[in-house]
């Protein structure tokens, strides 16, 4: 029996080690990642429905790691939250999501905007992250309208006053604030009058099995009446079909992001959907 015992020990103790090997080796690689040029930033359109035209893109980040290939943020931005590094890799965003707008300005307008990820991390540990990306706006000429910045429930659910103050702090620069995932893991909805929010982004769950008789359609357009009664726009997560277009649309939702129309991409191909959208 003993030795039965030290076989299935030595059995699970090198699949642990390789799987604490891989990540130690992932969050070593993380830390190099920006200087050496891994990350790329795509953007994907957001659609004005009654327009069909695109009107703000999502800045989505990308890691081409040399020998593991495409890494999904899904798996390493929880590492980044972890090792603090989320703040330079945010900030950096950010940056390339202002330079975008600084791009596409003289294509559709002023009112053109990139809406960009932000962790709770981003929020806990620094105060003056906001002032530093109006520097960052205002040396390219920009203001805070152009960008939105999207955050999850569960940030203003456990909101002590340090986090609420930060996310006035953005407010007061001009940047709008959307609530990521709406609908998902959480039923209070007290905190949407306690902040002031723009839009919500209904999450692709809600979207996915959309129908003429369903109940998500009832969700949706219920979510959409509240939002627009409380003045806040309504973004769709997750359109990849017609059929969700025409309803989300129907039932008043204001902007829909989906496969349906692009996956997100380069900012150079972004740059060729806006200006044929434009057109
Ligand atoms: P998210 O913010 O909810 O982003 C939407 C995700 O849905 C993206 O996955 C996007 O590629 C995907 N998507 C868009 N349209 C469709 C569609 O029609 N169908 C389906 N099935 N999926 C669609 P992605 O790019 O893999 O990002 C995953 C998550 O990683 C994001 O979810 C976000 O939470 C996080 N993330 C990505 N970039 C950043 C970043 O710069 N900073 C932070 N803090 N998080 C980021
Ligand atoms: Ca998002
Ligand atoms: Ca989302
Ligand atoms: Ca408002």
């Amino acid at each position: 029996a003993k030795k039965n015992g030290r076989n299935r020990f030595s059995f699970f103790t090198p699949m642990m080690q390789a799987m604490a090997q891989a990540r130690m080796r992932m969050m070593r690689d993380l830390r190099n990642a920006l200087g050496l040029n891994q990350f790329t930033v795509y953007f994907q359109p957001i659609v004005d429905l009654s327009s069909q035209r695109i009107h703000k893109a999502e800045a989505l980040i990308r890691w081409q790691h040399p020998e593991l290939g495409f890494i999904s943020p899904a798996e390493f931005i929880p590492l980044a939250e972890e090792t603090g590094l989320i703040h330079e890799i945010g900030d950096w965003v950010f940056q390339q999501s202002a330079q975008l707008v600084k791009q596409c300005i003289p294509i559709v307008g002023d009112d053109f905007q990139v809406s960009v990820n932000k962790s709770p991390v981003q929020f806990r540990d620094r105060t003056q992250a906001h002032q530093d990306w109006m520097e960052y706006l205002s040396g390219l000429g920009l203001s805070g309208h152009n960008i939105v910045v999207e955050i999850t429930e569960g940030l203003l659910l456990n909101a002590d006053s340090g986090i609420s103050d930060k996310l006035l702090h953005f407010r007061d620069a001009g940047m709008q604030v959307a609530i990521d995932d709406f609908g998902t893991g959480y039923s209070s909805l007290s905190y949407l009058k306690k902040f002031d929010i723009d839009y919500l982004k209904i999450d692709q769950s809600f979207v996915r099995n959309l129908s003429g008789e369903g109940e998500d359609l009832a969700l949706c357009e219920a979510i959409a009446t509240m939002a627009h009664k409380l003045d806040l726009r309504v973004i769709a997560e997750g359109v990849e079909t017609t059929a969700q277009r025409d309803l989300l649309a129907q039932i008043g939702c204001d902007y829909g992001q989906g496969y349906l129309f692009s996956r997100p991409v380069p900012a150079e191909e972004f740059m060729q959907l806006l200006e044929r959208s434009a057109a």
